[in-house]
């Protein structure tokens, strides 16, 4: 009997016994192990293994450590994107681009399934500055993508909500690299035709597409000449019914505008094309616009170098990130900051003088650490 095994029971024990305990009796809900399973914590290795196994849900919780503000998670997450870059860079990056209502997501949504249906894989991630504010990624949600949603050779991901634009920025770039080690061949990063982010968008893309909409003939007037210069390719959308024609003016309208703007680094002519994101008319155009660009690039050498740039970029951004990061972290930081703001706004110190300040303080405490 269990009784007898416990050296307490021996008989020249003096002590307390122990008594045989009664079994426990059968749960009540058979099933409440099921839902308090706790959610497995792989190592680095078993997420790149099954990264590279094409796992969706390894990848996704792998995106999760990427984008989680906890250190540990950081830990595993930069070793993970360390082990899948060797197998990453193998897909063609396209940024999408346009006003909110541009029709962003039907044309995502469309764009998707005419490439799953030629046999690619595809990843759909945003970056979206304003989630920090709305407390909720509107971009790159499933639900905007109902064809898409459901299928296994689509991998869609709202835009990480905490942070920075560059911090949001990082993250989506190590989603790319993760996304593509998992063997999607095909990346979509998707962002608000608003200001910044663009650039962030345009520094991690092979191909940047602007969506247009047609409207009242003066569609030039709203968009940041910026933006249309990174632009190398205008997809004119809602080509149908009564908006054929108003399409067709802005083609043009487009079309010559480009033609004032200065050559292309890369030496491609960026195109303007119309279609339907609705009734799907038009899309094959824009995707042999984008397969020639990169065929093109390709060619003459510009792919590589811009890809190249773009690390150079991203080393620097990641530098700045964090150094950034470790000075507002900093306790010391964190307790005087207020006080000098104050000090600022009361016009007691110049906010030289007072940057001056807190970063002495930071950096002495960097040395007197060693
Ligand atoms: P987003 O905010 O840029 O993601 O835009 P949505 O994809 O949500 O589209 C905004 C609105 O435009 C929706 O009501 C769509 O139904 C409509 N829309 C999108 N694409 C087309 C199109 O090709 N033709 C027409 N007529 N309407 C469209």
């Amino acid at each position: 009997m269990a009784q007898n095994i416990h050296p307490e029971n021996d008989e020249k024990y003096i002590g307390l016994t122990v008594n045989e305990g009664i079994s426990s009796p059968p749960t009540v809900n058979p099933y409440l192990h099921k839902t308090r399973k706790k959610r497995k914590q792989y190592t680095s290795t078993e997420f790149v293994e099954g990264i590279l196994k094409g796992d969706r849900t390894i990848l996704s919780q792998a995106v999760t450590l990427v984008e989680s503000a906890n250190y540990e998670h950081q830990l595993i997450a930069q070793e993970v994107i360390e082990k899948c870059l060797p197998h990453s860079g193998k897909s063609i990056r396209v940024g999408i681009t346009g006003v909110p209502g541009a029709g962003k997501s039907t044309s995502i949504d469309t764009f998707g399934m005419h490439l799953i249906g030629s046999g690619k894989k595809l990843a759909v991630l945003a970056i979206d500055p304003s989630s920090e504010r709305s407390k909720g990624s509107i971009l790159g949600d499933k639900t905007r993508m109902e064809q898409l949603a459901i299928q296994e050779n689509a991998f869609i991901r709202p835009s990480p909500s905490a942070g920075s634009l560059g911090g949001v920025a990082r993250k989506t770039r190590e989603t790319i690299i993760l996304c593509e080690a998992a063997g999607f061949d095909t990346v979509f990063v998707e962002t608000v035709g608003v200001g910044q982010s663009e650039t962030a968008v345009h520094s991690m893309v092979d191909f940047f597409m602007l969506l247009q909409v047609p409207g009242t003939g003066d569609e030039l007037q709203g968009i940041k000449r910026g933006i249309m210069e990174m632009a190398d390719g205008i997809v004119i959308n809602k080509a149908d019914g009564n908006n054929i024609d108003k399409a067709k003016l802005a083609q043009g309208q487009f079309r010559n505008a480009l033609h004032l703007f200065p050559a292309t680094d890369s030496g491609w002519k960026p195109q303007v094309l119309t279609y339907s994101g609705y009734y799907g008319t038009g899309i094959a155009e824009i995707w042999e616009m984008v397969y020639q660009y990169i065929d093109f690039t390709k060619e003459n050498g510009y792919f590589d170098f811009k890809r190249n740039e773009q690390s150079k970029y991203w080393m620097y951004e990641s530098i700045n990130e964090q150094l950034r990061e470790s000075f507002y972290r900093n306790p010391e930081i964190q307790k005087m900051l207020t006080e000098k703001e104050h000090k600022v706004l009361n016009a007691e110190i110049s906010s030289f003088v007072a940057a001056k300040q807190m970063l002495d303080i930071y950096f002495k405490g960097l040395t007197t650490k060693k």
